[in-house]
């Protein structure tokens, strides 16, 4: 009976040291694919749910839309870098609240934002990002008074497209917003055989 008892408390024991560790697992996972200031995904983050986006759909059809705030360095120097690290966590709340939940928003560094829309097209990615940009233009940061941003977007349909390679694309529109005067959209349109 004494040795049915320790066997049994130590299977429990070890059943508990198991949970204990796969939920210790799963919270550095989480860690390392968050962006601690803002709480959405990192770069590491949104680069592994784009595989499983890819993985998950049939449809071969996404959107980029690269978010950049305007003469955010001005804001920091004008009222100290932690209220600009209070801007970046409210613009990612933004943003967070005007897109899908099946769509990935992400800290892509520094003062960008990535979001990523699977199956909608071109003139759907331009209204989610006007919506976006119209919510930030609008919002009340305090002290600072208004906040812009510009957005670049890329729609792709080749399947074998990889983020880092959209992004860049995307890239390319975004500087055409801020050559554009800032606080506007682009949409990149790619040569016809380009991704
Ligand atoms: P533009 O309109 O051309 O984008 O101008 P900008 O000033 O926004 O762009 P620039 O690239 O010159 O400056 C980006 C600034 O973002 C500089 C950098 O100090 C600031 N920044 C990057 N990461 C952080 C962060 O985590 N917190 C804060 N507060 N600032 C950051
Ligand atoms: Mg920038
Ligand atoms: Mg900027």
């Amino acid at each position: 009976v004494y040795l049915g008892y320790r066997f049994g408390n130590l299977r429990r024991a070890l059943r508990e040291r198991r949970t204990l560790e796969a939920l210790a697992l799963r919270e550095a996972q989480a860690a390392a694919n968050h962006d601690h200031l803002t709480k959405i995904l990192n770069r590491r983050g949104v680069t592994e749910r784009f595989t499983d986006l890819r993985k998950d759909r049939r449809e071969a059809a996404v959107t980029v839309i690269l978010i950049d705030i305007d003469h955010f360095k001005a804001l920091n120097d004008n009222y100290g870098h932690d209220y600009g690290d209070q801007v970046l966590a409210e613009i990612a709340g933004v943003i967070s609240r005007n897109v899908r939940g099946a769509d990935l928003v992400a800290r892509w560094g520094g003062e960008e934002f990535v979001v990523v829309c699977a199956g909608i097209d071109r003139r759907g990615a331009q209204r989610v990002s006007e919506k976006i940009r119209e919510c930030i233009e609008s919002y009340d940061f305090g002290d600072c008074g208004q906040i812009t941003a510009s957005f670049g977007i890329h729609w792709s349909n080749a399947p074998e497209a990889e983020l880092p390679q959209l992004v860049a694309l995307a890239d390319i529109a975004l500087y055409a917003a801020k050559a554009g005067g800032r606080n506007c959209v682009r949409l990149h349109r790619p040569a016809r055989k380009a991704a």
